[in-house]
């Protein structure tokens, strides 16, 4: 008696592609939860607040500012701290 596996001869082909389409969806559910693709953030030397900014808030934050890499090392741009409202040093981060 020989055992009875029923063999559904379309199976294979189809698992196959849905289980790629869930392994790429699992790799980009995995990034996008994080700080948003070109988020800004700025770390202010005063409050020591760390605020994350949109580009285009981060462009408006940084229309009066300065960057002076070689005088502070830590803090490099004097702007307007988006957390405090004071304008001191601060160091920005990019998310890429
Ligand atoms: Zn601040």
């Amino acid at each position: 008696m020989r055992p009875r596996t029923p063999r559904l001869p379309a199976t294979p082909e189809p698992s196959n592609v849905i289980r790629d389409a869930e392994g790429k969806r699992a790799l980009f559910s995995r990034i996008e939860p994080e700080p948003v693709r070109g988020a800004i953030t700025v770390a202010c030397s005063r409050c020591q607040e760390i605020t994350s900014l949109s580009p285009l808030q981060a462009m408006r934050a940084l229309l009066p500012s300065l960057y002076v890499p070689l005088l502070r090392r830590d803090y490099p741009s004097l702007m307007r701290c988006p957390a405090c409202h004071q304008l001191g040093w601060s160091r920005l981060s990019l998310h890429v």
